[in-house]
């Protein structure tokens, strides 16, 4: 069984683990695309059965260089996420504090551009260092190659082609603070810190995230379900005039609305049905309400993301990846 945030069933037939960059490298070479690779399992939802090869990356290195004033911080693949955080903040090295306590690992962070609390980790990064299984090579690539976008990059686009070995962040020792985001700052006003430094940032984001989202080892899950979603300004303005307090931020050339919101104005929030439910504090989150499948979870995720169509003509995206044996979606 492939254990996973969601805690579904998951049988994999063929399962490895990468324990060195070589042996990642050979599996990649044998299986090509139709490998599929998994770093801490926290934002896939999984299959019964997996008949194709199942690759567990779990490498691990950390190491940092001087470039100027910057600190150039190059993690495995198979590092995880939050103790690579843990040890910049140790480190005095600042720059990923409001990325703190995101479940998984540095792999996978690149994938979907993992973000919280105002800040991306693409704002961070130095290049990703990945093996392109179209091409059979290793190379490096800087961020604007990776066409990193919100909750997307095109190592999600493109699934079977890229395998992230390892990546290098920019980091500094001033720490410029993200402090604009509500939740944030009011427990930072709460814990009494009017000039936070980066372990306090982190601190704060850490005890918001304790209180507002499920531990994935009580209540599965995988976080948010669904993608805020993007739409054109006359859209949002359509809609702000029926919906009153509808939130709203600029995005591009369009405006993000909160899907949190929007499924909430549905009347979802602490929903449940059987073995799934909609998180009672963060709507967005579904959770498993014990012997939940894959199918339940995609059941209940269609009736909302229909319900929301229906009233507000918007669609909602899903955000983890859908693994099956035909490919991830
Ligand atoms: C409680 C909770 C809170 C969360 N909060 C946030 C949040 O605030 N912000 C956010 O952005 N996300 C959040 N997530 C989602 C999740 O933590 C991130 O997406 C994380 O990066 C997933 O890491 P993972 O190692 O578990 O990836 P997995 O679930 O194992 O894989 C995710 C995808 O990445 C691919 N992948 C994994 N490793 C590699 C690799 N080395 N090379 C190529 N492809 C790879 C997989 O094939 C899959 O498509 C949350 C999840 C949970 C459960």
């Amino acid at each position: 069984m492939l254990p996973n945030s969601l805690g579904v069933p998951c049988k994999a037939d063929r399962l490895t683990v990468a324990r060195s960059e070589e042996e990642l490298l050979s599996a990649l070479r044998r299986h090509g695309s139709d490998l599929v690779l998994l770093g801490g399992c926290s934002n896939v939802i999984l299959p019964r059965r997996l008949r194709r090869p199942v690759c567990l990356v779990a490498t691990r290195g950390v190491d940092v260089r001087r470039d100027g004033d910057r600190f150039l911080v190059t993690a495995s693949a198979g590092e995880n996420w939050h103790g690579l955080v843990r040890w910049t903040l140790g480190q005095g090295l600042f720059g990923l504090e409001n990325l703190a306590l995101i479940p998984g690992s540095v792999g996978a962070a690149p994938i979907q551009n993992i973000g919280a609390y105002g800040v991306e980790l693409a704002e961070r990064v130095e290049s990703v260092r990945v093996f392109d299984r179209v091409r059979g090579e290793v190379g490096r690539l800087p961020p604007e190659r990776c066409q990193f976008g919100y909750r997307t990059s095109m190592f999600k686009s493109e699934p079977e082609r890229y395998a992230v070995l390892d990546l290098t962040l920019r980091l500094d020792r001033r720490g410029r603070r993200v402090l604009d985001y509500p939740d944030v700052d009011r427990e930072l006003r709460r814990l009494g810190w009017r000039n936070p430094n980066p372990r306090q940032v982190a601190e704060a984001v850490i005890r918001v995230r304790r209180r507002k989202l499920p531990d994935p080892r009580t209540w599965g899950n995988v976080g948010s379900f669904f993608k805020n979603p993007v739409v054109r300004a006359s859209e949002a303005e359509r809609l702000a005039s029926s919906v009153p307090g509808l939130v709203r931020h600029a995005f591009g050339s369009g405006v993000k609305l909160a899907a949190a919101q929007l499924i909430d104005l549905c009347g979802w929030k602490g929903y449940h049905a059987g073995t799934v439910g909609v998180w009672h504090r963060q709507p967005l989150v579904l959770v498993n309400r014990g012997a939940a499948t894959a199918d339940d979870f995609l059941a209940l995720a269609r009736t909302l993301r229909e319900s929301v169509l229906q009233r507000f003509r918007v669609p909602l995206e899903l955000e983890p990846t859908v693994v099956s044996d035909s490919g991830a979606v």
